[in-house]
């Protein structure tokens, strides 16, 4: 932790330029800008990925992000949508390890953010989607 990045901005050591902060959350912009506005929320509590967050945790911090989404996209007129992306293992594109959501505002399909969501709709029958869903059923 004490080479955390995001901790080192929460506590002031390594200045970000903040949108929004509180007890919980500190909101700043995205060095990279993918977009124009592209901010990142932040839990004060040091957390690396999704998988460490107690439902109190996740609670209070997806409880903030309508409130920054929303002020995001009134900032700007050409704002037409937003992506939120929250990335968990550097398999997932993580390289910050202090949890962070990404709110990336969307002005055109020609604008800087893509994804790609493959449809492979095709290779699964029902019988194979209800043994998938009973293998994570059963870990709940
Ligand atoms: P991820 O790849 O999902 O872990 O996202 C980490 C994000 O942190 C990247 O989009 C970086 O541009 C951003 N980032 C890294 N260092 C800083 C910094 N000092 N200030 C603001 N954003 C940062
Ligand atoms: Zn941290």
């Amino acid at each position: 932790m004490e080479e955390c990045i995001f901790c080192k901005i929460i506590t002031g050591e390594i200045p970000s330029t903040t949108v929004y902060e509180d007890e919980t959350v500190k909101a700043f912009l995205d060095i990279s800008q993918t977009t124009p506005g592209h901010t990142l929320i932040v839990p004060k509590k040091h957390v690396a990925d999704i998988f460490e967050y107690d439902q109190t945790l996740a609670a209070e911090v997806f409880g903030r992000i309508p409130k920054i989404a929303r002020a995001i996209k009134n900032s700007d007129d050409s704002i037409k949508g937003m992506n939120i992306v929250n990335n968990n293992g550097a398999i997932a594109y993580q390289s910050v390890f202090h949890s962070h959501f990404h709110l990336i505002p969307r002005y055109s399909k020609k604008d800087d953010f893509k994804m790609v969501f493959t449809d492979n709709s095709a290779n699964y029958k029902q019988e194979k989607l209800n043994q998938i869903a009973a293998q994570i059923k059963k870990q709940l």
